[in-house]
């Protein structure tokens, strides 16, 4: 069976002092653990994580990417400049940045083209609002997601991440039960089966209001392979201990 990852999404938290004590703490409770573990950080701080994380098992990802190469885009970052600083991971897709930012499935999809492009792990987030959910078009919605990074990606789709990310579990407490979850992971799993012979290797993550308390009971369902934490992931022993229930 394949690795499980457990990645942090720090979203616009932490500060140079912050990170310097949540990333140690983080990294010294690493040994042992079997999954692949990963926090991904807002731009400013890469450098400081990159030099945070040198020699220790720790992956460092961005929250972002931009679908250019280089240019005329203030304010955006590229995959190559995150390269620059050992990024394996960004996260595309967001629902914060599809509510906030104005997201759309093709932007996302080619977020996750021009990541790969430069070997960079995309980590596409799926999602259903509340109302969708209750309307009952959670599986329409996330297919619709996910079927645009398919499109764009072709044959790469084996490379990326999914995150299945219920819009109203995320920042909210509530989490989506074992069986919700499950149930969603199924459907994008047949998804990805659909595409490529080799759907099984990649991870779908889930995430929203995973903690130390309902981790394992989470990560225990088939088709469940890691994590995408939030708020837990800024408390080095909540985080260290979703890490030690993914195995
Ligand atoms: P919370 O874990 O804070 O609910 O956030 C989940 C999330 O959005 C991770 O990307």
């Amino acid at each position: 069976t394949k690795k499980k990852l457990i990645a942090g999404n720090w979203k616009m938290n932490g500060s140079v002092e912050a990170n310097d004590a949540l990333v140690r703490t983080v990294i010294g409770g690493l040994q042992g653990a079997t999954c692949t573990v990963a926090v991904c950080v807002p731009a400013p701080y890469l450098a400081q994580l990159q030099m945070l994380r040198h020699g220790s098992a720790l992956e460092l990802g961005a929250q972002d990417v931009s679908r250019h190469e280089q240019g005329a885009y203030t304010g955006e970052v590229s995959a190559t400049m995150l390269k620059d600083f050992g990024v394996r991971y960004a996260i595309v897709g967001h629902s914060e940045r599809r509510q906030y930012h104005g997201e759309d499935d093709q932007l996302v999809a080619d977020k996750a083209k021009a990541a790969l492009a430069h070997g960079i792990t995309p980590i596409v987030c799926v999602g259903e609002t509340l109302a969708e959910r209750e309307a009952g078009h959670t599986e329409e919605v996330v297919r619709r997601q996910l079927a645009t990074v398919i499109h764009t990606n072709g044959h790469c789709i084996t490379e990326i991440v999914v995150a299945y990310e219920p819009v109203w579990a995320i920042g909210t407490g509530k989490t989506a039960t074992p069986e919700q979850a499950q149930q969603v992971h199924a459907v994008l799993r047949a998804q990805l089966k659909a595409a490529t012979p080799q759907a099984d290797r990649v991870c779908i993550l889930y995430g929203g209001s995973m903690n130390a308390a309902n981790a394992a009971s989470l990560l225990a369902q088939p088709d469940i392979d890691g994590g995408l934490i939030g708020g837990a992931s800024l408390k080095a022993p909540d985080f260290l201990q979703i890490i030690a229930a993914a195995r």
